[in-house]
């Protein structure tokens, strides 16, 4: 469970590139690029043929089709859910006031979006000005050493590195620079 911030859609939807194949070889083999899905998935055959990686074929690990879209290179923060709300406090997006580091209980359903601020989207030049408020007013983040949550060690928290939150925000920055850039909103979900 995750959340993605990232740049809104372009208007009318993601460009497609071109499609290509990948497979269990590294560095690939097969670096043939295809107009798209169809005509790779149709190139899988040769693949088959001629790929030399031991572990690649139809009874180990599948070559699959990968289709490159004009929005996969644009900048993005993808992080947990209680990282997620780590930041959102930070940038003032929690209703809530003088919470910390919370851990929100997994919802037995996924909640309907105006249930949860996990959800979202955002002008980005407001977004900015978040950001940069959070980056001048946010103490340093001291982070969380790793834990056991309980004493048989079957439960375990990673923690959070020093300067967690600082170092996030400024990825956020990135990408509300870009949509900004794009004329487009920040959205997160
Ligand atoms: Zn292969």
């Amino acid at each position: 469970m995750s959340v993605t911030f990232c740049p809104d859609q372009p208007a009318g939807g993601p460009v497609e590139l071109g499609a290509s194949i990948e497979c269990s070889a590294y560095p690939s083999t097969d670096r043939r690029c295809f107009a798209d899905y169809d005509a790779a998935t149709a190139g899988l055959a040769d693949h088959y043929r001629y790929c030399t990686d031991p572990d690649c074929g139809e009874h180990a690990y599948r070559p699959f089709v990968v289709v490159h879209y004009s929005t996969d290179t644009e900048p993005s923060l993808n992080v947990s859910r209680r990282h997620a709300m780590l930041l959102l406090r930070a940038l003032g997006l929690v209703a809530e006031l003088g919470a910390d580091d919370v851990d929100e209980p997994a919802p037995a359903a996924p909640p309907p979006e105006q249930d949860t601020p996990l959800f979202g989207d955002l002008d980005a030049e407001q977004m900015l000005g978040r950001v940069e408020l959070a980056l001048a007013l946010a103490p340093a983040d001291a982070g969380v050493p790793a834990r056991y949550l309980n004493t048989a060690g079957t439960q375990y928290d990673c923690g959070r590195s020093a300067g967690y939150l600082q170092d996030r925000l400024t990825v956020l920055r990135e990408v509300a620079l870009f949509a900004r850039d794009q004329t487009r909103d920040v959205v997160w979900h």
